[in-house]
């Protein structure tokens, strides 16, 4: 049998020397330990690798985007010819649009309330913005996820959800950071805001911060809720009216989305992350004589987008009844994590299935009810 060795790569017999017949005695040792010791090299780098590879966490990121005071029909995918909408809409497009679902009040605390915790204003006890507080007790989104290895960060545009009003429970990071001496409190908590550049900016840093474990953002913008006052390079391509102002907030806001989404998409991440947006609840906009939100519950405050995309799901719009409260038990179904025991919303995984869902009946109030 001839073989190659290594040293020369000159055919010897077994038996014959192995130096080769022009280099120097001794020189073909040295080489082959070289090479033997390059080979353990790789060896151990390629073990190494494989050994951070396998210990990368590879479960689905969360990104949880809440638009407040946003109007369902004033989004493009939700046939609004006026909208300029063209990130959510692109999210709309690849993923799962719920064309009737429904917040629990049009009041900003109650309703994020109800959508961390996955229950209603009746068990969670948040009735109204400030003066109440979402308890110690109450299991959230980010509790959930946080006790399973989850990064969580919330970032937040609006006073109306300091961490002080215990919605910001859960998180390891919460930016609320509101310095209040900079606002005029008796003119209400609605007028402490931040514009979303700021929120999602802070978001982008908290992102880049660490690769290694999954996490749940959740990014909050206040943009359509009045005063409606674009930037004036986005109010000109409106309207010069009150609604055509509240669709430049709204186009100011879809900026923000699509900033978050294309970060997450640059850094190789978004094809593991299921991004959710929704709004809080709508506006009236003079309808039934009410200029604002917070004290009807007609559809104008009701009604809510709702979009659900990533992690393989087939573009589809659903139009059966569907609530706010039902967001997180999807989420958490969605990563395979058991739906915790008080949660009183269903996870709609069935309808984005194009499956079968009763039982599922909105519930409303309104006020400090
Ligand atoms: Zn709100």
């Amino acid at each position: 049998m001839v073989r190659l060795d290594l040293h020369c790569i000159q055919p010897s017999a077994p038996g014959q020397s192995k130096n080769c017949k022009v280099c120097p005695v001794g020189y073909n040792v040295t080489v082959r330990k070289a090479l033997l010791a390059l080979l353990g090299v790789l060896f151990v780098l390629a073990g190494a690798y494989w050994a951070i590879d396998f210990r990368r966490d590879r479960r689905l990121n969360v990104l949880l985007i809440t638009i407040d005071t946003l109007r369902a029909d004033h989004l493009g995918s939700y046939g609004y010819a006026g909208a300029r909408t063209p990130a959510l809409d692109a999210l709309a497009a690849r993923g799962v649009r719920f064309s009737q679902a429904t917040t629990v009040a049009p009041l900003t605390l109650p309703a994020h309330s109800s959508l961390m915790t996955g229950t209603f204003p009746a068990y969670h006890g948040v009735r109204d913005n400030g003066g109440f507080y979402l308890g110690d007790d109450q299991v959230t989104l980010a509790k959930a996820l946080r006790e399973r290895g989850y990064r969580t960060g919330g970032f937040v545009a609006a006073f109306v959800l300091d961490g002080r009003w215990g919605i910001g429970q859960g998180f390891d990071r919460y930016y609320d950071d509101f310095d209040l001496t900079k606002y005029r409190l008796d003119v209400g908590l609605d007028a402490v805001q931040r514009p979303g550049s700021e929120v999602v900016s802070k978001a982008i840093e908290w992102l880049d911060q660490d690769f290694t474990r999954p996490f749940l953002a959740w990014v909050h913008l206040y943009e359509p809720h009045a005063p409606y006052d674009p930037p004036e390079s986005i109010r000109v391509r409106f309207p010069p009216t009150m609604i055509g102002a509240y669709d430049g907030e709204i186009a100011t806001a879809d900026i923000q989305v699509g900033r978050l989404i294309d970060r997450l998409a640059k850094a190789g991440r978004l094809d593991r992350t299921v991004v959710a947006v929704l709004g809080d609840h709508g506006e009236s906009l003079g309808e039934h004589d009410e200029e604002q939100h917070g004290f009807f519950v007609y559809d104008a405050t009701i009604r809510i987008p709702l979009i659900i995309a990533g992690a393989g799901m087939a573009p589809r719009t659903v139009g059966d009844q569907v609530r706010i409260v039902d967001v997180m038990p999807t989420l958490l179904e969605l990563l395979g994590v058991e739906i915790p025991k008080p949660v009183q919303g269903r996870s709609l995984l069935p309808l984005v299935r194009g499956e079968r869902l009763d039982g599922i009946h909105a519930i409303t109030t309104a006020g400090a009810s």
